[in-house]
């Protein structure tokens, strides 16, 4: 495996590659790899020939600078990982790489990037992650590129943003990654001590009760969000959002119908942590 720090490297490298037709699978992540994360270069692994891994803390996606500063960074732990899952390629460019002086273009999708994560973070949170994911497109080519349904919001705005510039390239979407007693794995995790650990299943535990509630058959969105967000309180966590989105569309129902992503954003401890299920209703 190759780690590779600049884009003119990357380029030449992946020339050579894309010249004898190898379809070229690609990770994008912000590095201190998880399971989650592995799950994807694995997938990654599976169906392309040759898989990048890019580790980038994305300075313009982060509206706390607190949150950028204590952001865990660990270039050698994460290239060992991704070896392990056999990714052929790490890339881990600078700040100044990406963003050279005098860069300027911002790549934005007006309303959707405003709501629940947009509405707390500020709009500027998914233009710096839309950005940064189209100019890693543009760097990489890829034939797929992978996501995590974890960041649900993330995702389909990306999903969005290639089907209205017709990026020559396939998204595809892998399930959220769990610890065994439920927390969806983030890097963020590693920042919460003993105590804040167990608060933090509650956001996994109020998903379930949501999931549970559609399954046994409530169809009125506002009685599950009120079950959802009534099961945070009981265990001690005041949700910054909790919301029913259609899985298609990614706007508000009133109705549960079809399949819907039930979607929670809390504090625990020093951290903010997100979460989501998808639900079908037949
Ligand atoms: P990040 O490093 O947090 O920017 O995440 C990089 C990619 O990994 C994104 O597509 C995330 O959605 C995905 N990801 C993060 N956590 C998980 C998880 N627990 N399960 C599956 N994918 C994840």
């Amino acid at each position: 495996m190759k780690v590779i720090s600049t884009t003119a490297a990357l380029r030449a490298e992946l020339a050579a590659e894309r010249q004898q037709g190898r379809r070229i699978g690609f990770v994008p992540t912000m590095g201190w790899l998880h399971d989650g994360h592995l799950s994807l270069i694995r997938r990654a692994r599976a169906e392309t020939e040759i898989v990048v891994v890019s580790i980038f803390v994305n300075p313009r996606q982060f509206n706390d600078p607190n949150d950028l500063l204590r952001y865990p960074r660990d270039l050698d732990r994460d290239a060992r990982l991704a070896e392990s899952v056999h990714a052929d390629i790490v890339f881990a460019p600078e700040v100044e790489d990406i963003y050279p002086d005098g860069y300027a273009t911002v790549v934005s999708i007006p309303g959707l990037s405003a709501t629940l994560e947009g509405a707390v973070r500020g709009p500027s949170h998914f233009d710096g992650v839309l950005t940064v994911v189209a100019k890693l497109f543009n760097i990489v080519q890829p034939t797929v590129a992978y996501f995590g349904q974890k960041d649900a919001q993330q995702v389909f705005l990306v999903q969005r943003m290639v089907r209205d510039l017709a990026s020559p390239l396939r998204i595809e979407v892998c399930p959220t990654i769990r610890d065994p007693d439920g927390l969806a794995m983030s890097s963020r995790n590693a920042r919460l001590d003993a105590g804040e650990r167990t608060e933090a299943l509650a956001l996994s535990a109020a998903l379930r009760a949501g999931e549970t509630l559609v399954a046994g058959g409530e169809r009125d969105a506002a009685a599950v969000t009120g079950a959802v967000s009534q099961r945070l309180h009981e265990l001690g966590i005041a949700p910054e959002y909790c919301a029913i989105v259609s899985a298609a569309s990614f706007e508000p129902v009133a109705t549960v119908a079809g399949t819907v992503t039930i979607l929670i954003a809390a504090r625990v401890g020093p951290v903010r942590l997100i979460d989501n299920v998808m639900v079908s209703a037949p």
